[in-house]
């Protein structure tokens, strides 16, 4: 520390406010965008080189694991923690031009807009991007007017909508989880539009408040949770757009009141809707996660896995590519003892993202099922790669292995009588 020159005060002003004191490991990582304690690092582990594009804001816990250069082999390159610099530095100034026009704006949402407490749904409305600026129309002030018309009719309490003066671009949406996150909002509505039509965005930011009761089968357990990002791609009819978008909300506040039966009521309602008022090739992806939905509800109201089956295969019609519908396919599946079709959506889940752990735990409890430990070994190791803490991964890999050491003894044990006696084919 002695030699350590000290960063010239402008530029450290500099790294404090571009990053607002927000850890960049944190927000690449794990989306937390909240003020941190922390210490200005030099990227290149050169601490003279106090360059602005050098140094970057970590919390203390991560400037603690940068600098240590015994553990630099695990740590973070260079490139990387400059990328997610770049994405935080854009992020905080998005919310600071949300609040500076809020301040320029004093007769309407001159309040910063208050984080969401305990139980509470806040559901963010941004304004929709405008791609081309050939057009100039907002439609969020309309989608926001619909939503409130129906929290009164739906009796709704403890659901809130604030609108963000701010608009973002397609490519944005790690930037939506984290101001979203930072209000401690549970959905954020946003879009964009050019010459092709409107493209409003649902993205689910709480996780937690969508968990569904484990009712599955205890060695598959955390498997369900609904998909995060809910895109709708509709064009042309803007009215039935904020309609089935509205439809569309109010099942997802009853899910997430956990009110399943009027959730489905709703989603059916916005289903049957969209079918005939908008043109179901423009809402394919949309209506495969309503379909996803419907699944998961039947999951929490434990009705029998055919149902659940059908729900994810027709999400799955409507859109092959989304690797936890066949996960949650694969896990009803099991139930119903078709192991065979469990273990080809698992592999197919693990061909559209090799990082989920549990598409690997399942493909290796349906592989024990069908006594390849071996196979079941790999796929609880890849697992455990991608999840450290998985307990279930640790467990069930013990036992495969148990099972084909005392498989292998058996076979030794086997050989030696056949050496002994060849003629004794029922050793
Ligand atoms: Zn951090």
């Amino acid at each position: 520390m002695a030699n350590r020159k000290k960063t010239p005060g402008d530029t450290e002003v500099e790294v404090l406010y571009q990053s607002g004191r927000r850890c960049c490991i944190c927000f690449g990582l794990n989306n937390d965008f909240s003020e941190k304690q922390g210490q200005i690092a030099h990227l290149d582990r050169n601490n003279c080189n106090n360059k602005l594009k050098n140094l970057a804001f970590f919390c203390l816990e991560h400037h603690d694991r940068y600098d240590t250069r015994t553990s630099q082999s695990k740590g973070w390159t260079i490139g990387e923690v400059k990328r997610y610099r770049s994405e935080l530095y854009l992020a905080v100034e998005k919310l600071r031009g949300n609040s500076q026009i809020d301040a320029q704006k004093p007769e309407e949402n001159r309040n910063e807009i208050v984080s969401a407490s305990g139980n509470e749904i806040l559901i963010l409305i941004a304004g929709f991007h405008n791609e081309s600026k050939n057009v100039n129309y907002d439609v969020s002030g309309s989608i926001i007017e619909a939503l409130q018309e129906s929290f009164i009719q739906y009796n709704f309490t403890n659901v809130r909508i604030e609108r963000i003066r701010e608009t973002f671009r397609r490519d944005e949406v790690g930037i939506i989880k984290a101001i979203g996150k930072s209000y401690n909002a549970t959905a954020f509505i946003w879009g964009y539009y050019d010459d092709g039509g409107m493209f409003p965005r649902y993205t689910i930011l709480h996780k937690d408040k969508l968990i569904i009761p484990q009712k599955i089968e205890a060695k598959l357990a955390n498997l369900i949770h609904p998909p995060d990002d809910f895109p709708i791609y509709v064009h042309r009819y803007l009215p039935s757009q904020i309609a089935y978008l509205v439809q569309f909300t109010i099942g997802q506040i009853y899910f997430w009141k956990e009110n399943y039966n009027e959730a489905r009521t709703s989603l059916e309602n916005a289903l049957a809707y969209a079918i005939s008022n908008v043109s179901t090739d423009q809402i394919k992806e949309s209506l495969a996660n309503l379909h996803f939905y419907l699944g998961f509800i039947s999951i929490a109201l434990d009705e029998n896995y055919e149902k659940i089956i059908q729900a994810f295969t027709k999400g799955i019609e409507l859109n092959p590519n989304h690797p936890r519908a066949y996960i949650n396919r694969a896990v009803a599946s099991v139930r119903l003892g078709d192991t065979h079709q469990a273990l080809a959506d698992f592999s197919k889940a693990i061909e559209l993202n090799v990082d989920l752990a549990h598409a690997h735990y399942g493909r290796g409890v349906a592989h024990s099922d069908l006594g390849e430990f071996d196979k079941a070994i790999l796929d609880f190791t890849e697992a455990i790669k991608i999840d450290k803490k998985f307990v279930d991964a640790y467990y069930n890999r013990g036992n495969a292995h148990r099972v084909l050491v005392n498989f292998e003894e058996a076979i030794a044990g086997y050989r030696k009588v056949m050496a002994r006696n060849p003629n004794y084919v029922n050793a």
